[in-house]
């Protein structure tokens, strides 16, 4: 017997990444899976792909009523989709700061507003929301994206007030940096990709970026049944590199 079998999950952003190894790694541990993405591809065999745009409401609410039409029932929702944004405080657009928390942000509100119903009906019901350690370091040119991750901890624990007593746990994950396409782009803007990303190795505390899979497991413990005790808490998946302050070496 896997930890959730008989269960329904969905992942936003599940078609790359961290939400590509979460819907892989719950579907492994007994889940049905859809993924909900811009661009639902390459997925692994059985894992429902849905064609959603978080910014659209009609569009979320469209996505997890065929979720539940498909399956039955909603267990765990994963609200992972996100995007970036690079500069300071004097970057970016109003237009910018708009899309950017309109996708980050109130995507995750969409997609809880729509599930939430279905979760209450769910004796296993779980929210995992996908922030990151920029919502309490600060790191520098990321100035609209911190906004946007300090909200999406905030959110978390707002929605963990409200539905504790619903049997609803909701926590999120703070990723460090990570192993993903997404890194991968970033990447690709720089004058020299590979001398950049071994500098960004070699910043971590381990030497080498998370994976998206020890992303996927922590994100697993926290909708899962050996978390039914967690509610409203971050888990940092970040080598470390936010609480540490490691010595230079000889
Ligand atoms: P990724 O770019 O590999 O995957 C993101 C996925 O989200 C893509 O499949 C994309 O199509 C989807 N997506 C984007 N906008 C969408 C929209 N409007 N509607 C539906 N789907 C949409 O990125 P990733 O690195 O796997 O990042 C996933 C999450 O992890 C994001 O919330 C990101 O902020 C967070 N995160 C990433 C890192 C990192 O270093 N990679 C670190 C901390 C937090």
């Amino acid at each position: 017997m896997s930890e959730f079998d008989g269960l329904v999950a969905l992942v936003t952003g599940g078609a790359s990444g961290i939400g590509l190894a979460t819907a892989k790694l719950l579907q492994e541990r007994g889940a049905r899976v859809a993924a909900l993405d811009l661009k639902p591809e390459g997925l692994p065999e059985g894992v429902l792909g849905v064609q959603v745009d978080v910014t659209d409401d009609a569009q979320v609410q469209a996505a997890v009523a065929a979720v539940v039409e498909r399956y039955g029932r909603l267990d765990v929702v994963v609200n992972n989709a996100g995007i970036g944004a690079i500069g300071d405080v004097t970057a970016n657009s109003d237009e910018e700061w708009a899309r950017v928390l309109d996708v980050n942000v109130i995507g995750m509100v969409r997609v809880a507003r729509h599930a939430v119903p279905h979760l209450r009906r769910s004796p296993a019901a779980a929210i995992v929301n996908t922030c990151s350690i920029v919502a309490w370091a600060g790191v520098q040119q990321r100035v609209l994206y911190s906004a946007t991750k300090g909200a999406v901890q905030a959110l978390t624990l707002a929605m963990a007030a409200d539905h504790v007593r619903e049997g609803i746990r909701v926590n999120c994950v703070a990723p460090g940096s990570a192993d993903t396409p997404w890194i991968g782009r970033s990447l690709q803007d720089t004058p020299d990709p590979v001398a950049a990303r071994a500098a960004l190795d070699a910043f971590q505390p381990t030497g080498r970026l998370v994976t998206p899979e020890e992303i996927a497991h922590a994100i697993a413990y926290l909708a899962g049944p050996y978390a039914t005790a967690t509610v409203g808490t971050t888990l940092a998946v970040d080598n470390g590199m936010h609480g540490l302050r490691l010595r230079p070496q000889a």
